[in-house]
């Protein structure tokens, strides 16, 4: 990408240096991963992590995703578990967060966690954020780079619109392959789904056995339950618009075309229409709509992921 935004880095070997001195120094960067662009900070400094809560206007309640390279760092500060390893072997590094005991030991600024006594810890698989992770010798808390309760960004540009040159470091690693948020499961007791995410949960399932929800995900999760993943304008589920002065976001293969339709995967892919969600949804109100409908979307496989983004977005 040709650098407009002089807060906008592409990666090599200056920026990587660039990054993780000010990581080192308690200050916060945007970094892109396979899920969405996160707000990186040491987890081990109450200054970093203050500050992310700060910029984002997160509640305290709320509490971050850590960020390790592998599981041996992971191992320092919480309590690995079977179900951990089996899940780590199949799916990791990639779009999926685990809930475990903390050690007693941890390093983790307790209000990272919301002073709770779980952390959420990610192993991310983005070559940015991983050859980073390499350099330093503290995890990285890292929620999504966002306002509280918006939507997450996925590409850079969708950093920089949320935050202008309030934060000093942006890396650029292109478009988020996956664009919505990890799968967050929780293996502190009987294992089950906080948040579902590209990793669906029968797939989960056939490693670990789940609580699998049994209609609607009603998550009991600090932070869960408010209205999340919002563009900020009205959206109306499986309805169609009255008129054109709406938007309409639609799936699959449809031979009706509108100005105002707007079609998260032509293909009816559940993939690639979830990587489409909020690229699509910061579409619609740059173009000044000011109501979104929304067709049906499959109730399977990442289809449960964009359901709950959906429905939350819509509270
Ligand atoms: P975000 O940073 O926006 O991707 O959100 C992270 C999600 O993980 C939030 O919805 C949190 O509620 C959840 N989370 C983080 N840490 C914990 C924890 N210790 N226990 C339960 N849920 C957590
Ligand atoms: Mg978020």
């Amino acid at each position: 990408m040709k650098n407009v935004y002089s807060n906008i880095y592409s990666f090599n070997k200056k920026t990587l240096k660039k990054s993780v001195n000010s990581l080192k120094l308690g200050n916060i960067v945007s970094l892109p991963t396979e899920t969405v662009y996160g707000l990186g900070g040491n987890a081990y400094s109450k200054t970093a992590i203050k500050k992310i809560y700060e910029i984002k206007k997160r509640p305290k309640s709320n509490p971050l995703i850590i960020h390790y390279y592998s599981f041996k760092e992971a191992n320092n500060d919480v309590l690995l578990n079977k179900n951990f390893f089996k899940l780590y072997k199949k799916f990791c590094p990639g779009p999926i967060t685990f809930i475990l005991k903390k050690k007693k030991s941890s390093k983790i600024v307790s209000s990272a966690s919301a002073t709770l006594n779980t952390i959420a810890i990610r192993f991310p698989k983005h070559r940015v954020v991983r050859t980073i992770l390499k350099s330093l010798n503290f995890p990285i808390a890292m929620p999504s780079a966002n306002l509280s309760s918006g939507l997450s960004p996925v590409n850079p540009l969708d950093v920089y619109d949320e935050f202008k040159k309030k934060i000093k470091i942006i890396i650029d690693g292109g478009q988020s392959k996956i664009g919505i948020e990890s799968t967050v499961v929780d293996l502190s007791g009987k294992p089950k789904i906080l948040r579902p995410g590209i990793i669906s949960p029968n797939q989960i399932n056939k490693t670990v056995k789940i609580i699998l929800p049994k209609r609607n995900l009603k998550i009991k999760s600090p932070g869960m339950l408010r209205r999340h993943y919002s563009p900020g304008l009205p959206i109306v589920l499986n309805q169609k618009p009255s008129n054109d002065k709406h938007a309409y976001i639609i799936f699959g293969k449809i031979s009706d075309n509108r100005v105002n339709y707007f079609n998260l995967s032509k293909n009816a892919d559940l993939k690639e229409a979830a990587a489409n969600l909020y690229k699509v949804m910061r579409k619609i109100k740059k173009k000044g709509y000011k109501k979104i409908f929304v067709s049906r979307i499959p109730n399977i496989g990442p289809g449960i992921a964009i359901n709950d983004r959906l429905r939350r977005a819509s509270k």
